[in-house]
């Protein structure tokens, strides 16, 4: 598998830390209000990521924080808190805006079929981590106190710039000039890790620690979420481009200073979606999220696969004409992959299936090139294939593409969870050698028009026409 990595500038051959294993950490939405469909481009790429992973063999272990504390809107120290901007404009507590935009984010993903990582948790519940590594941080001479809040001094890293790329003469980076920064830090670039001071009268989120009642910065979460669940060593993290500089130059400054080591081995960054005017905003023109698209007749399905069409590292650009062509494409497919359902013939033929698993298998093992996995798949469709073979690689590919495309809009989930019920039930008679039970499992479902196909990876079922 090859990965763009944005630590050495270069497309690299991927290996894990331990065979056969992958440790991914995920930055989360700030729940502050609702995900735009920019945010959900870097959501769906990391799917992408994620599954492709699963699908060549590796066993993932993915985590993602929900940042309800600590994000201003600078994403420095500087602006206002995201949270209380929430609060402030709903007439809400900062709890009740997490909750609410905490589910919505959860349905949006859901929508877009991705997989809702194994772990996901709040950044407000794990002070007692972020706590310990400050202790450790300040014990290394890394962090220091300044006018009651502690920051970490950047100084102490020498390869402090080596992510972003960026100059040491770039410090003011991340630091608006309209906004009051704190004098008493020794170097602009010095970021905050626990605040006990500014904005503080507004802040609801509040704890105890060591150096007073306060709050910790929005950098330290991930740190701390990340060492929490998938310990001193890191495969592989992720997010969009925006994040590179301060946010994960800040976490490996943190996560570095706190292990004594190399932390995580691959950047992986997912570029940007920009709405015709520029850059895509929450609160400027139209607020893009999925539910407008809904509204306005886009299945989110279409967009996931507007965002597949491209690659994850290169600009795009929303526009409702591109929608409409997704659109239209993705019910071609679908009524071309419904006529292959209804006449899925013949045994599936593994050898010719190899050849196109390994075609998806490399485009994808190319840097996550998503157009040409999508580009077998329609290689599939035009090829001389029997029906099961196209049936089965379908499927297969759906596993990572996720782009409902076995799906019978005409099954109900109660017919779908008897069919499913029906296939364990048949699979539990196999296992016991009841090859009897099995068959008759097998003609009662026929006899509804609902054919069962074995295949290496478990049963598909396949509506026959009545
Ligand atoms: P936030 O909720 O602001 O913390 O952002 C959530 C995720 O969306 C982060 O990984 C950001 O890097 C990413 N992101 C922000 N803006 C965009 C955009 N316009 N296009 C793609 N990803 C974005
Ligand atoms: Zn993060």
């Amino acid at each position: 598998m090859k990965l763009y990595n944005t630590l050495s500038k270069q497309v690299e051959e991927f290996v894990p830390n331990e065979k056969g294993k992958v440790k991914m950490y995920t930055c989360g939405p700030t729940v502050y209000h609702y995900a735009h469909i920019g945010n959900l481009r870097t959501y769906i790429f990391e799917d992408i990521l994620e599954k492709t992973l699963e699908y060549i063999g590796y066993d993932v272990k993915r985590v993602m924080n929900i940042t309800d504390v600590g994000h201003m809107t600078s994403d420095s120290d500087s602006g206002e808190d995201k949270m209380l901007k929430g609060a402030l404009r709903e007439h809400k507590t900062v709890y009740e805006i997490a909750d609410f935009y905490t589910k919505a984010f959860m349905e949006d993903i859901q929508k877009l079929n991705i997989k809702v990582p194994s772990i996901v948790e709040k950044a407000s519940d794990h002070i007692d981590v972020y706590i310990k590594m400050i202790e450790t941080l300040l014990e290394k001479g890394y962090a220091y106190e300044a006018s009651g809040n502690i920051y970490f001094d950047v100084t102490k890293v020498p390869n402090y710039y080596e992510l972003s790329g960026k100059n040491p003469d770039d410090l003011m980076v991340g630091v608006r000039e309209d906004v009051e920064e704190d004098k008493a830090k020794r170097n602009p670039a010095d970021f905050g890790l626990w605040f006990t001071t500014s904005k503080f009268e507004n802040q609801v989120m509040r704890w105890d620690s060591p150096w007073g009642v306060g709050y910790p910065g929005w950098h330290i979460e991930c740190s701390g979420i990340s060492y929490q669940y998938l310990g001193e060593y890191l495969d592989i993290h992720c997010g969009g481009v925006d994040n590179i500089f301060p946010h994960h130059t800040n976490e490996i400054a943190q996560s570095e200073g706190f292990v004594g080591h190399k932390w995580c081995n691959y950047w992986c960054h997912g570029e940007h979606l920009n709405d015709s005017s520029g850059k895509m905003s929450k609160s400027k023109g139209e607020f893009l999220t999925l539910s407008l698209l809904e509204s306005k007749g886009y299945d989110p399905i279409i967009y996931r696969l507007f965002c597949l069409n491209s690659h994850y590292r290169s600009q795009l650009v929303f526009r409702y004409e591109a929608m409409d062509d997704t659109k239209k494409a993705y019910q071609k497919l679908i009524s071309k992959i419904k006529s292959i359902r209804e006449s899925a013939d013949g045994e599936i033929e593994y050898d010719r299936a190899k050849e196109y698993q390994e075609q998806f298998r490399n485009a994808l093992e190319n840097d996550l090139n998503t157009a040409n996995a999508i580009t077998t798949l329609y290689d599939v469709l035009k090829s001389d294939c029997n029906g099961a073979t196209k049936l089965y690689l379908i499927q297969s590919f759906d596993t990572v593409l996720s782009l409902n495309l076995l799906q019978e809009e005409e099954v109900d989930t109660e017919l779908k969870s008897y069919i499913e019920n029906m296939i364990e039930k048949r699979n539990e008679a196999k296992k016991n050698k009841d090859y009897a039970l099995a068959d008759q499992i097998r003609n009662e479902l026929l006899e509804k028009n609902i054919e069962l196909k074995d295949t290496r990876e478990g049963t598909l079922y396949v509506m026959k026409q009545s």
